[in-house]
């Protein structure tokens, strides 16, 4: 693996493993931040209901804790104890005390003489009418007797239903006779809660629930009793049972508050399930959680955003390389094949000043084979003269001898004539020997053809060639080098002689040409064997020739063909239809010139 693919190691889902326990780790603090929060709401909600609760159960009882003392001042129920033999008056006392019942809102209000006796009561008129029963077993008989307010607690001997008794003592003068008690209802404050969750427990003094807001729980013991407080209920009966069974709460169940109510030794508690915690906690956990669920999601994403961005830097880096490594492979190719044509160049370069030495050294070859060709001619031309002049040199000693000095003027102009002759010929070979390397320039045809012919005309002299010239007065310019175009016809006319040798008499060369627009056309031709079939395809390949190896090297057609295209002229041949053959040079117009002898070739 590579430093940058280490660099882009991609992220991966199991990243977010550690991250999602790191969060994770925060629900616990979050727990226990949220359980302190509500159980602290929940305390302090249910303080104040418990406040407003004992306030409730407070009032109800103040509002009737005077009425017995005040009522048993009315002299109707006075009068009532007074003479207890005198129905009506009793009756009248239940009539008053029905009223008062029904204005106060109190359960039962009735009347004991000192013994007990109920002689008036509210409910007189009721099927559980309390009058002619005895409730001299109950405490607040005996407390109202005594002269205090007696206070209890407890369940309707007739009635069945709980009440608290306020009793006070109906005086004559200080003298009890007897006792008012005003009987108040407190099963409506258990209603006041309703359905509420929170439970509301009211236990008395023995620690046993008197009031409660599930029923389940009335008359049940909240804690251990001593054996005078069984029997005190045993005396006082103030439960509808005496075996009273202890209330289970479960651990942890419940949330407890209490307030004691010292003046009637009651406590009032309230009891708030913990699920009112564990359900907002559970949703507070929840949240934490979906809130937890949702950034793991976002790291999720944000880590797939990531590695998909470096996924796409990834391919294009790869992309990019992969187009790197293909240019350097087509670089790389491009240099071989760049080095490899420069190879090419040089080698044809080096092969055309092969090519160009090759041809350098044909023409030169093929102006040595000429040259041999031309000494023999040249000897022969050069020896006759020689010969000539010696002999009219020797004559014309002989003469001056003989004072004959008219006829010496003559062999004297006769070897002046012969030594031009002499010059014309070596001007030819030193023409026909040089190199010549300048660029075509415009020459006059006729002198250059007369030059080539001169070169031939001992030999076609002897052959008895018949030279028949068409051609006109006026010098027709030509596009060409001198020398070369010299080599090319002395060449031509040569190769016309040696056809011409092959056959017998009547031998003819016909020297003829025509002029267009922009070239000039000479035709040579001669009524000799004419080319074969075989010379005809091949004459200007360099060494082809038909002749013995001493006649020819094969060179002459060649290097005539290469020469007429470096002066962009053409060299064409072939057959006349009459027999022999027909070379063609066509040449371009040349423009015209002042001299067309060049200083140095004079003609013949
Ligand atoms: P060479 O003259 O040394 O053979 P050339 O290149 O000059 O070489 O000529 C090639 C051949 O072309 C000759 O061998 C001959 O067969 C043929 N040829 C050239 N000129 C003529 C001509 N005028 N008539 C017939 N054949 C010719």
């Amino acid at each position: 693996m590579s430093e940058f693919q280490l660099y882009l190691k991609r992220p991966r889902w199991r990243r977010l493993v550690p991250f999602a326990l790191a969060l994770a780790a925060l629900l616990w603090p979050l727990k226990y931040l949220a359980e302190n929060h509500y159980h602290a709401k929940l305390i302090e909600q249910n303080r104040q209901t418990l406040d407003l609760y004992v306030a409730n159960l407070l009032g109800t009882l103040r509002g009737y804790e005077n009425l017995p003392a005040i009522l048993g001042n009315l002299p109707v129920l006075r009068n009532a104890l007074l003479s207890p033999q005198n129905s009506a008056s009793q009756e009248l006392a239940s009539h008053v005390l029905k009223q008062l019942q029904q204005q106060t809102g109190a359960d039962v209000i009735y009347l004991m003489d000192a013994q007990g006796l109920t002689l008036a009561a509210s409910n007189w008129d009721q099927k559980d009418s309390f009058v002619g029963r005895n409730f001299i077993f109950r405490p607040y008989f005996r407390d109202a007797m005594d002269g205090r307010l007696g206070r209890f607690f407890g369940l309707g001997n007739t009635s069945d239903k709980r009440g608290y008794y306020f009793g006070s003592a109906v005086y004559s003068g200080s003298e009890a006779l007897g006792v008012l008690v005003v009987k108040v209802d407190l099963d409506h404050t258990e209603t006041l809660w309703g359905n509420a969750p929170e439970r509301l427990l009211v236990t008395d003094g023995q620690g046993v629930v008197i009031l409660t807001s599930h029923a389940d729980w009335r008359f049940r013991l909240t804690r251990e009793q001593t054996d005078q407080e069984r029997a005190a209920i045993a005396f006082h009966k103030p439960y509808p049972t005496q075996e009273l069974q202890p209330l289970e709460l479960g651990a942890g169940v419940w949330l407890s508050q209490q307030r004691e109510l010292e003046e009637i030794d009651w406590t009032v508690s309230i009891l708030a399930p913990t699920s009112l915690i564990d359900r907002p906690v559970r949703s507070v956990i929840g949240g934490g959680v979906i809130a937890l669920l949702a950034v793991l999601l976002l790291f999720g994403l944000w880590l797939q955003r990531q590695r998909h961005y470096l996924e796409r830097i990834d391919l294009s880096t790869k992309a990019r390389r992969d187009l790197e490594l293909r240019v350097q492979e087509r670089t790389r190719a491009l240099e071989t094949l760049n080095s490899r044509l420069k190879q090419e160049v040089l080698e044809r370069e080096h092969a055309q000043q092969e090519l160009v030495r090759a041809q350098d050294e044909l023409v030169q070859a093929g102006k040595l084979s000429a040259l041999g060709t031309m000494s023999a001619s040249i000897s022969h031309e050069l020896n006759q003269p020689l010969a000539a002049i010696r002999s009219y040199a020797d004559n014309a000693r002989v003469l001056m001898e003989h004072q004959r000095h008219h006829d010496v003027h003559g062999n004297l102009q006769q070897i002046s004539a012969l030594t031009a002759r002499m010059a014309s010929i070596i001007a030819h070979l030193r023409a026909f020997a040089r190199r010549d390397r300048h660029a075509p320039e415009s020459i006059a045809l006729q002198p250059a053809l007369e030059d080539a012919i001169a070169l031939h005309s001992q030999r076609r002299r002897a052959m008895d060639v018949e030279l028949i010239r068409d051609l006109p007065d006026a010098p027709l310019w030509v596009q060409a080098g001198e020398t070369r175009l010299r080599q090319v016809l002395s060449n031509l006319i040569g190769n016309a002689l040696d056809a011409l040798a092959e056959k017998p008499q009547p031998r003819k060369l016909w020297l003829h040409t025509t002029q267009t627009e922009d070239s000039i056309e000479l035709r040579i031709r001669d009524n000799g064997p004419g080319f074969s079939d075989e010379a005809l395809q091949r004459a200007c390949e360099p060494f082809f020739t038909t002749k013995t190896s001493t006649q020819g090297l094969g060179l002459g057609l060649a290097i005539c063909d290469s020469l007429m295209r470096a002066l962009d002229g053409e060299l064409l041949f072939e057959n006349h239809p009459q027999g022999g053959a027909v070379l063609t040079l066509r040449l371009r117009t040349g423009a015209p010139g002042v001299n067309p002898y060049p200083p140095e070739d004079l003609p013949a």
